[in-house]
């Protein structure tokens, strides 16, 4: 099934089409004056959407939960004093009515609500008939499935203007990151679907000031088409997420930092490059199977000698001794770790076979 095949460019009139697309603002509007000091410096350092979340999703009740409904129309004020966009986050359909109505006009649907779809469901169900861009992040889960689901709800009610958000996942293994960025999902989503825009959302995923421009550098590298980028003129005084926004100013350095790579330079050289990859991976499935058919031969031998499949001691060896040896040639514990235990995996599941057999 090819979903999501008719998509339209998110970019509104006047957005020039210029990687990356920035989308900045307060985590939360709090008062009318933080919402217009804010937008009015980020309109200055030519920011054309402006965001601040209106409705915020708390973890723990007790915490600021947005400002509601009144602060819409701040955003109006946005709207009418500079020449930016105006974007907010909406979780049910009683959001999506109230900023139609006030004329908000790029949504998104937040980490939390991604990951449910009947919330998705009822958003898109209020947004038939519609014609603005919404962006869908990725839910707190890493289940590429859930995200494209949310993305196909929203399409099928006949969005067509739909962009993704990569805001990092939930782990409890990552350690400087707030949100673990697993990568490989949002790359696995643009090979899925190569015209589909990806944002990335660096506040989240790094969760510190300090991430924002070496996480927006990989993202452009991996060749993500914008940036969701949390703002605030008073960072330290933000009603949430104060230790991930940053000034306008910081906002404006680290945008000139970037470097913006060209991806549609193919060279010579890196066709043969690629020529090699390939070379090497046919090499690499021919390794795998072979290896497997020794499994196998043990997997009957064992058989035969009523063994368990599962040798840990053995399994335990494997893994340290090339660890270790690929550790020496610069690959990371973590990749080396992964492969090998996705090829112990698959012998385990053809011995089980042929000793039940
Ligand atoms: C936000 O954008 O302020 C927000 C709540 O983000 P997320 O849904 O990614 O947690
Ligand atoms: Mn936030």
């Amino acid at each position: 099934m090819n979903s999501l095949e008719n998509i339209e460019s998110i970019l509104l009139p006047g957005v020039p089409d210029k990687k990356p697309i920035i989308i900045a603002g307060p985590c939360s509007a709090e008062t009318e004056e933080q919402v217009l000091i804010t937008a009015k410096e980020l309109a200055n350092i030519g920011v054309k959407i402006f965001r601040a979340g209106i409705w915020k999703p708390r973890t723990r009740p007790g915490t600021f939960e947005g400002v509601g409904s009144k602060g819409l129309k701040w955003l109006q004020r946005v709207k009418k004093e500079t020449d930016m966009y105006v974007a907010t986050e909406v979780a049910n359909s009683k959001h999506v009515a109230e900023a139609i109505k006030y004329g908000v006009d790029v949504l998104w649907v937040g980490a939390r609500t991604s990951a449910n779809p009947f919330a998705v469901q009822e958003i898109a169900d209020s947004l038939k008939g519609v014609d603005i861009p919404v962006f869908v992040k990725n839910p707190v889960n890493p289940d590429i499935e859930l995200w494209i689901g949310a993305l196909e709800r929203l399409y099928n009610a006949g969005i067509r203007k739909l962009g993704a958000i990569h805001r990092g996942f939930s782990s409890s293994d990552n350690n400087i990151y707030r949100n673990a960025p697993m990568w490989h999902i949002a790359i696995e989503l643009r090979r899925r679907y190569p015209y589909l825009p990806i944002f990335c959302d660096p506040s989240h995923m790094g969760g510190s000031r300090e991430l924002i421009a070496p996480i927006s550098q990989q993202a452009m590298d991996i060749g993500f088409y914008g940036l969701m980028i949390e703002s605030h003129y008073n960072p330290d005084k933000a009603w949430s997420d104060a230790k991930q926004q940053i000034k306008p100013e910081v906002l404006d350095y680290i945008k000139d930092m970037l470097v913006i790579r060209d991806n549609y330079q193919s060279t010579e050289n890196l066709n043969q490059l690629r020529k090699q990859i390939d070379n090497t991976d046919d090499e690499l499935v021919e390794l795998i199977t072979k290896r497997m058919r020794i499994s196998k031969e043990i997997g009957t031998y064992k058989k035969t000698h009523d063994m368990q499949v599962l040798q840990t001691s053995r399994y335990s060896d494997i893994l340290n001794r090339r660890i270790t040896q690929a550790e020496k040639f610069g690959i990371s514990e973590v990749c080396m770790k992964k492969i090998l235990e996705a090829i112990h995996e698959e012998s385990v599941r053809l011995q089980i076979e042929i000793i039940n057999k």
